[in-house]
């Protein structure tokens, strides 16, 4: 994965140092200057310019709005876990039970789930996923695994039933300084399980997996997780722990709750050191390593501060944890449900730390409660979670970055439509789904008033928060709440529905 892509190519900004190459990170939004892309030698560039208007002669259709009836589904599946992880091995082994409702409108004769530890980023560091058996309502079924797309076959759920799918698996843990990976004696598992896949309009969505940022998309549901480690491991994990462990010889068994959540992340290190304090309601632990105590106290400000601002700026933080959790990954943070990883590999400086602890806190709002298919519209979390971590930085009013000259890239284009252009496409995701997506998003507080800008925010929160939000969700949100036509500000910013459709 990292070797593919020099990741020094893409640092772009001033403010380099920032931006170590990451797929999750916050773009440094203080620019001022105009903001280039870096001309990528042998990378396609096309031979003429053409203009926007040609390629969307109607970029936002009015009059055409859906309704919310659209088919989104299965709705709040609840997941059982056992899992064991031998940290000599680095493996988990784990049984699974799923239980959730066909509400696609149509009987169900397959089922999809997305197997994010398969990714060819993973397996050919020595990762990867078994699938031993698959069953569903107690019978087995034919399933195929190829890459990170899990295709459960032969079904014949009738409409509304309910629905049982048991798996067993195994799961082999890469070294790497990743979301999903061991380094040292760090151990992160983000997207290391089976998880179902999301059916929509478009049917079922098992997009790639996408290394330079997110590519996941499923709905918010109940998690009770038991984990079985090596006693000494200090664990943070998304939800929380029910109850004090069970030791069995060397063995621990946790178990974990987690309410309301779109997926479940882990990470443990028999070294962590755990700082606590609280936000209101909500109790914020920092894990930390010997080498990271310096920025504990950093996490652990920002991470109450942030909670607390975004809670007052966007709506309420729900949930009665977050575990900030230090590590030594290639990108600069990633966000999961309850739980952020901070990468403090580069020695960064604490006002870094800071940021990054914001950005990805700005998640738990932007992709965590208001979820959105963070292929087909990564904006929708990662501009929303730039522009948080600048409202946290008090840099708002110092965003001004221009969009890439190509016209070809917007605002609300699909990670495809970057990953088609190679390397240069991955630079300009960067600039365009990170920094001119927070940009956009200031000018949008502009234009309404800061006062209009933040009571649409909340609006948008109160109809979205665990569902699933699209960009024509967010710009009929903010025209029925602000009373204003803002088709030529999306336009001219580039955000066109016709992207998603
Ligand atoms: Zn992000």
């Amino acid at each position: 994965m990292m070797g593919k892509i020099p990741l020094r190519r893409f640092l772009m900004l001033g403010t380099a140092a920032l931006l170590i190459g990451s797929a999750f990170l916050p773009v440094p939004t203080r620019a001022k200057e105009k903001t280039e892309i870096t001309k990528v030698p042998g990378a396609y560039h096309p031979s003429s310019q053409v203009g926007i208007k040609e390629l969307h002669p109607s970029p936002i259709p009015r009059g055409k709005a859906k309704s919310n009836s659209k088919i989104l589904g299965p709705s709040n599946p609840d997941y059982t876990m056992d899992v064991r992880y031998n940290s000599k091995k680095h493996r988990i082994d784990g049984t699974m039970t799923v239980r959730f409702q066909n509400d696609l409108n149509k009987k169900m004769k397959d089922l999809w789930f997305n197997v994010w530890a398969n990714a060819e980023s993973f397996t050919k560091q020595g990762g990867g996923v078994q699938i031993h058996q698959v069953k569903v309502d107690e019978y087995p079924s034919d399933f195929t695994l190829k890459e990170t797309r899990l295709h459960i076959t032969g079904l014949a759920i009738p409409k509304n039933d309910p629905v049982k799918v048991q798996m067993s698996f195994t799961v082999q843990v890469p070294e790497a300084r990743d979301r999903f990976g061991w380094d040292g004696t760090t151990v992160s598992l983000g997207n290391w399980f089976p998880i179902l896949a999301t059916y929509d309009d478009e049917g079922w969505n098992v997009d790639p997996y996408f290394p330079y940022g997110e590519s996941f998309y499923s709905l918010t549901g109940d998690f009770d997780v038991r984990l079985t480690t090596e006693k000494e491991q200090v664990i943070a994990a998304t939800g929380t722990e029910k109850g004090k462990p069970k030791v069995y010889g060397k063995w621990a068994t946790h178990r974990y709750i987690a309410k309301n959540v779109r997926d479940f992340a882990i990470e443990m290190d028999p070294t962590y050191k755990v700082k606590s304090g609280m936000a209101g309601k909500v109790k914020v632990n920092v894990y930390y390593t010997d080498k990271h105590a310096k920025f504990a106290d950093a996490m652990l400000e920002s991470g109450i501060d942030s909670i607390n601002l975004f809670s007052k700026k966007f709506g309420k933080y729900p949930w009665p944890e977050l575990d900030v959790v230090s590590m030594e990954g290639w990108f600069g943070g990633m966000e999961y449900p309850q739980l952020i990883m901070i990468s403090l590999h580069e020695d960064p400086k604490e006002e870094w730390v800071k940021s990054v602890v914001a950005h990805e806190n700005g998640h738990q709002w932007f992709y965590g409660l208001i979820g959105n298919n963070e292929y087909d519209e990564p904006w929708l979390d990662e501009s929303f979670a730039t522009f948080s971590e600048a409202l946290y930085d008090k840099s708002l009013d110092s965003l001004s970055v221009s969009p890439p000259e190509e016209p070809y890239y917007h605002l609300s284009s699909p990670v495809s439509t970057f990953t088609a252009r190679g390397e240069q496409g991955i630079n300009a995701y960067y600039h365009m789904i990170y920094s001119y997506g927070a940009s956009t998003l200031n000018d949008l507080r502009m234009e309404l008033g800061n006062r209009q800008f933040y009571q649409s925010m909340q609006a948008y929160f109160k109809e979205k928060r665990y569902g699933i939000a699209t960009t024509r969700d967010f710009i009929r949100i903010m025209e029925e709440t602000s009373g204003q036509d803002l088709s030529s500000f999306f336009r001219n910013h580039r955000v066109y529905l016709t992207d998603q459709e």
